[in-house]
């Protein structure tokens, strides 16, 4: 088993995660976070929220940075004003192509199906002309993102045969083929036992459509928000005449957003209903480049602060030719997952593009006026925007593949999840020893005790060395266990969950012991 079976069977075996109404067969794209799971996803939120929002220190703002700075929430609802979508551009551009095999019915985003040439490793065919007769191939796979090896296996037996008649072979790629009908009609696709299968491809819309009241028909239209940034925007105004906000300062927001993903896969990375915990950061245009880089610069080391690796974890600056045409700037925080690199967070330089377009549709003034700002022409401005956008599901999958460790402890194997204290569901297991002489008594004093504190599970089920297992897979950091001694002299033992090291302190002093390792 690869690590990503190994991961999707921990979670449905130990409730992180479950296929949505899984019995009726589920629902692609969706997924229903179980007891552990949804702990694990609250703390991650809880911990962007504290440190973003709540917690946001301006004193920690580095040197370079423009002004202190306020962070305040949001909460804005699903539904909105369908102009919303369309004075953003949703409505007529946040498309996917889509393509479709006739042969086996799959259905492909097409900027994620590389098409490619096998030619002989001499080089010398690599950069010439495709010939007639020259058959290409389909396969599913992030542009670069994928090994040369995966995206051969769908065409094993056609790459066998032709090894055979040509020696090595290289693989090229070979861009847009799809769109071009003469070179489509030579593409093999994955599993097609004939090339010319697929068809051209069409845009997509992602946002899925519904009615609101009683009549179906056009002018009930409305969707259900597909990112929820577009709802701190239109509350601009709301916000700043109630705030008390000076620009420079954000409005941050977590709430679930929802997309009709052509192909969801990998997990809960692609989903069609997913939550987004995004900022946006409102600034003077003079000063957006150094607030972006601030941003960007913040948004990676929370990742690593909070256990992502740094060899794991990329951020990768677009080139120009990537950039949205009302970007200046993005970058994205990637994460090498089983799968692939992939991205977790993206910040943009937004410029003053989305209060602009709401200006323009609404007709309402969504200006900023700074009253403290001594040169008169200078006080009235219509904000520059940074946007840190993050997938609470993507970041919980991460910090799940990055925890996941299988290692050897006494001769014996177990799987344990090392999640960062912060994050894990459990911080504390309480167990009694043995089910005799007064120990579940007294652990389940210490527990109830430990409860109005940190999330904590008393088991007293099975051989103690069980029970540290469960915890061990459940990313529990501690586990406390009252023995033969507790009753003597009031002492517990405590392990800490990676290095499984024990220690006796006084059951009066864990709640300290952990407050200082947790928070
Ligand atoms: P992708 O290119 O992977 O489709 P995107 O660039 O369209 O993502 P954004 O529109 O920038 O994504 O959304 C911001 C964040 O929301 C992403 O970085 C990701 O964490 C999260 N997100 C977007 N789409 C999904 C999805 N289908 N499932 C889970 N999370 C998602």
């Amino acid at each position: 088993m690869d690590l990503m079976e190994k991961l999707v069977s921990l979670c449905k075996r130990r409730g992180y995660v479950f296929p949505s109404s899984e019995i009726y067969g589920g629902l692609n794209g969706c997924w229903d976070y179980g007891p552990l799971g949804v702990e694990l996803k609250r703390n991650i939120k809880e911990a962007w929220w504290q440190d973003m929002i709540a917690h946001h220190d301006e004193t920690a703002v580095p040197d370079g940075a423009p002004r202190a700075f306020g962070m305040v929430g949001l909460d804005c609802s699903i539904l909105m004003n369908p102009t919303v979508w369309e004075a953003s551009g949703h409505v007529g551009g946040f498309n996917d192509p889509m393509v479709d095999c006739r042969e086996t019915k799959n259905r492909y985003r097409a900027d994620q199906l590389v098409v490619f040439r096998l030619v002989p490793q001499n080089g010398a065919t690599a950069s010439g002309e495709i010939a007639d007769d020259e058959v290409l191939f389909a396969s599913p796979g992030e542009a670069g993102k994928t090994a040369d090896e995966a995206l051969l296996s769908p065409h094993r037996k056609r790459v066998t045969a032709l090894r055979k008649k040509l020696g090595e072979l290289e693989l090229v790629p070979v861009a847009e083929a799809l769109a071009d009908a003469q070179l489509r009609a030579r593409v093999f696709a994955p599993g097609a036992s004939q090339p010319g299968t697929l068809t051209a491809p069409r845009a997509f819309n992602l946002m899925f459509k519904t009615h609101v009241g009683a009549m179906e028909d056009n002018s009930s239209v409305a969707y259900l928000r597909p990112e929820t940034a577009q709802g701190i925007f239109v509350n601009f105004k709301n916000v700043c005449d109630t705030a008390r906000v000076r620009v420079p300062f954000g409005i941050g927001q977590i709430g679930k957003a929802f997309r009709n993903e052509i192909n969801p896969r990998n997990f809960t990375f692609r989903s069609r209903e997913f939550e987004q915990m995004e900022i946006e950061f409102f600034c003077r245009a003079d000063e957006a480049e150094q607030w972006y880089r601030f941003w960007r610069d913040r948004r990676y080391d929370w990742y690593v602060q909070l256990g992502l690796s740094t060899e794991r974890l990329h951020l990768r600056e677009h080139d120009a030719d990537e950039l949205a045409h009302y970007a200046s700037a993005c970058a994205d925080v990637e994460y090498a997952f089983p799968f692939g690199i992939s991205e977790l967070e993206g910040i943009a330089n937004r410029t003053d593009y989305d209060l602009r377009q709401h200006i323009e549709r609404s007709g309402k003034d969504l200006s900023f006026f700074d009253d403290q700002e001594p040169d008169k022409d200078q006080r009235r401005f219509v904000p520059h925007v940074i946007e840190p956008s993050a997938g609470a599901d993507r970041a919980t999958l991460a910090f799940l593949c990055e925890a996941y460790c299988e290692d050897e402890i006494g001769g014996e194997t177990r799987t344990v999840l090392k999640l960062h204290p912060r994050l894990a569901p459990i911080k504390v297991a309480v167990f009694p020893l043995v089910k005799k002489d007064g120990m579940p008594e007294r652990a389940l004093e210490l527990y109830r005790s430990l409860r109005r504190q940190f999330s904590a599970f008393y088991d007293e089920k099975g051989a103690i060395g069980r029970r540290y297992r469960r915890q061990d897979e459940a990313g529990t950091p501690y586990c406390i266990t009252v023995d033969g001694q507790t009753a003597d002299d009031g002492s517990v033992t405590i392990r800490e969950r990676d290095s499984c090291e024990q220690q006796r302190i006084a059951a009066s002093n864990v709640a300290a012991y952990l407050e200082e390792r947790i928070r």
